[in-house]
């Protein structure tokens, strides 16, 4: 826990500086490469009356306004669905809120306030954009690399051979057990895809390939045990079978009402959101996320910011 005694050494620790240093780059540089492929930046959603209501365990967190509840953004799922009634493509660096339970303290990749780089594009398929992601990691990689921090990294990120493998899901789980994501990226030396996911791991928006109980999504991991990069996947769009998702997960429809009126009119889309801080730590090599923050919040603690 950063304290009034400890605050000093984190403000002089040179990782930090050097996180938030490469932090700035990534996101200009992620930020410049989904423009130049036609992608519109928005403004970030930090409160709204829904929410992503993820499928982990999380506290809720809300605040009140003259009677009525805000939630703020766990992700900006629903809302890049309907930006989409307007534009093509679009993305935004958008801050989660996301009260995570204290049993993930010591992780080093959890912070309970993060950014998400969340990316969504109209009538695209999973292939699109996960080859959007690897175009764009590859892209980043290349040039942080360049940049006059990386020679205090832990190690040099390896420029990752594209496409990414890929493995189902069930394989992966058939294979490694309950700690897939560890054991995966553990093991591995590039970026591996782990692609449809069961229904019952993940939450109603992601779409289900007809009735098969399996999802047309996908999560990318990080080597050197670095875990989970992004998730991401093709959306249910389709008004009645969104309600019907809604329903096998048991959501109170009644706090979606809203977008449920808008659900009506969505398009096809596809999307992924990946963590910048996250991002951040594994480019640098550095095992603990806190650096990639300067005022880092971590599950469990009151912050002291
Ligand atoms: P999710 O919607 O849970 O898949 O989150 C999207 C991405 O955000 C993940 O793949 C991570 O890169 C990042 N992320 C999720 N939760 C956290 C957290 N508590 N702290 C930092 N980054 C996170
Ligand atoms: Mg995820």
């Amino acid at each position: 826990m950063l304290t009034s005694k400890n605050l000093l050494e984190f403000y002089e620790d040179e990782r930090m500086k050097i996180a938030i240093k490469v932090g700035s780059k990534i996101r200009a540089i992620a930020g410049n490469f989904l423009r130049s492929k036609g992608f519109i930046e928005i403004p970030p959603v930090i409160i709204s009356p829904f929410t992503d209501p993820l499928a982990h365990e999380l506290i809720d967190a809300k605040i009140k306004y003259y009677g009525n509840e805000f939630y703020l953004t766990k992700s900006m799922i629903f809302h890049k669905q309907i930006a989409l009634l307007t534009f093509d493509k679009i993305f935004s660096f958008s801050p989660n809120v996301r009260l995570e339970t204290e049993d993930k303290k010591n992780t080093g990749r959890h912070l309970i306030e993060f950014t998400q780089l969340d990316i969504e594009a109209r009538n695209a398929d999973r292939s699109h954009v996960m080859k959007i992601a690897e175009d764009m990691l590859v892209h980043l990689i290349k040039e942080i690399r360049k940049c006059e921090e990386a020679d205090k990294f832990e190690r040099l990120p390896p420029i990752p051979k594209k496409p990414f493998k890929k493995i189902k899901f069930e394989e992966a789980y058939h294979e490694y057990g309950e700690d897939y994501e560890e054991a995966i990226s553990n093991e591995i030396e590039e970026p591996i895809w782990i692609v449809d996911f069961p229904i019952w791991k993940r939450e109603f928006y992601d779409r289900e390939y007809n009735g098969s109980g399996i999802l047309a999504d996908m999560d990318l991991i990080y080597p050197e045990g670095f875990g989970e990069a992004l998730s991401g996947g093709e959306r249910e769009y389709e008004y009645e079978r969104i309600v019907e998702r809604m329903k096998k997960s048991k959501i109170d429809l009644k706090i979606y009402s809203n977008y449920l009126a808008i659900a009506k009119y969505l398009h096809p889309s596809a999307g992924f959101g990946i963590g910048i801080e996250r991002l951040t730590r594994y480019i640098c090599g550095f095992r603990d996320i806190k650096y990639a923050n300067p005022f880092p919040k971590l599950p469990g603690e009151y912050a002291y910011f």
